[in-house]
């Protein structure tokens, strides 16, 4: 009998209950330290004082009016999220998702009303990830993903991550624009260098392309800086948003410059819940805390230190743990097991991580962790490995 939730994931079987900072306790009581997030979400620790007094007050004056209406938390959101980006407006989400296909859109619309309707398709790379619409499936071409839901959806062409010379042999016609992950996640790990970042910027201006970046990962001060491509000093036309930026609550947006969103005119594009008064009090409250000063240096700093330890713990046990990979808060540990195997074992230690591509296993930790919970990872991480050798 098929199970009444429909059995699409591979779930562990632990059920939480409570959540505390970088805690998470299950039903029977027993303490994790969650170095998962929700998969890169909890950016702010679980039951963060200032998103939970957010949650409650907003939660007693007004959950949800729909876009009929002039939602005051979406402009002040919108206002924030300008003034700290290379964006002009921005368009309010409940998911990654959906935030990535409001890009595609903007992209192929921006084409089209600036004389070029012939280009609407877009590069993207290997080992992507970017959701599971029927678009962004075939924008990634997985074979776990896309077999058995065809026909694939055209309009994608993937090229090798890190590889400008075949971005430029795969520019036709038809190319709207390129879309990226600075680190890939779900693909492993992989870092986008400065010079692949910054190719890519120019190869658009180019070729007249929009560069679109997925930061639905990366984003959100993930990686010591608001948005990853921060750190490549180039910027995007157009960025898809999510997870971090609701610390739990499904939220997620679109941004873009002025030039890029040209076409995204009234009736263009919508959504019922996207960016409802209840989810944008929760979006400013978490940017209250990601823009104070201070807060995302701390995470650049933290990050520095559990890279330095990761690094220690792969001299300690090559058996194990390959090599690190990542920035900020976004971290990887190559595995040599099966990283799942990994995966399984910290979960048994007391300790949650996520796997990902190229066998390896991400350490997404929520952003306000400090040097203790540094030193209890590592601790769980050495012991791991010892366990899994041994
Ligand atoms: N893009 C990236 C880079 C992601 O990591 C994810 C989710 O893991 C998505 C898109 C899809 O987001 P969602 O699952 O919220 O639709």
């Amino acid at each position: 009998m098929i199970p009444v939730v429909m059995p699409v994931y591979n779930r562990a079987d632990v059920v939480f209950e409570r959540g505390e900072g970088p805690y998470l306790f299950d039903t029977a009581g027993r303490r994790y330290l969650d170095f998962a997030a929700g998969v890169a979400v909890v950016a702010l620790g679980h039951s963060h004082p200032h998103l939970v007094n957010a949650l409650v007050e907003q939660g007693r004056k007004l959950w949800h009016t729909s876009n009929l209406y002039r939602v005051a938390g979406q402009e002040s959101l919108a206002q924030r999220l300008v003034d700290a980006t290379f964006a002009d407006t921005v368009f309010f989400t409940n998911s990654g998702v959906e935030a990535w296909e409001c890009s595609v859109k903007v992209c192929r619309k921006y084409q089209y009303e600036t004389g070029n309707p012939q280009r609407w398709r877009i590069i993207t790379f290997q080992q992507n990830f970017h959701g599971r619409t029927t678009s962004a499936i075939a924008a990634s071409k997985a074979e776990k993903m896309v077999k058995g839901f065809g026909p694939v959806t055209d309009g994608f062409d993937m090229v090798a991550f890190g590889n400008l010379n075949e971005v430029r042999a795969a520019i036709t016609d038809e190319t709207a624009a390129i879309c990226v992950e600075p680190i890939q996640g779900e693909g492993g790990i992989r870092v986008g260098d400065t010079d692949f970042l910054k190719g890519l910027r120019a190869v658009c201006d180019e070729f007249g392309l929009l560069l679109f970046m997925d930061e639905i990962q990366t984003g959100m001060g993930r990686t010591g800086k608001l948005f990853a491509h921060e750190w490549a000093g180039v910027t995007p036309d157009v960025m898809a948003v999510a997870k971090g930026i609701g610390g739990g609550f499904p939220l997620g947006a679109c941004l873009a410059t002025e030039k890029a969103a040209v076409g995204m005119t009234p009736g263009t594009h919508g959504s019922t819940y996207g960016g409802n008064p209840l989810a944008t009090a929760i979006g400013n409250a978490v940017l209250d805390v990601m823009l104070a000063p201070g807060f995302l240096q701390g995470v650049e700093k933290v990050g520095r230190t559990l890279h330095r330890r990761l690094a220690g713990l792969v001299d300690a046990h090559p058996q194990v743990y390959g090599g690190v990979r990542g920035h900020g808060l976004m971290l990887g540990l190559e595995c040599v097991p099966a990283n799942t195997a990994v995966v399984d074992r910290l979960r048994a230690n007391g300790m949650l991580a996520v796997a990902a591509g190229d066998n390896v296993v991400r350490l997404l930790p929520p952003l306000i962790i400090d040097e203790a919970q540094v030193d209890e990872a590592v601790a769980i991480l050495g012991k791991t490995a010892q366990e899994l050798v041994g």
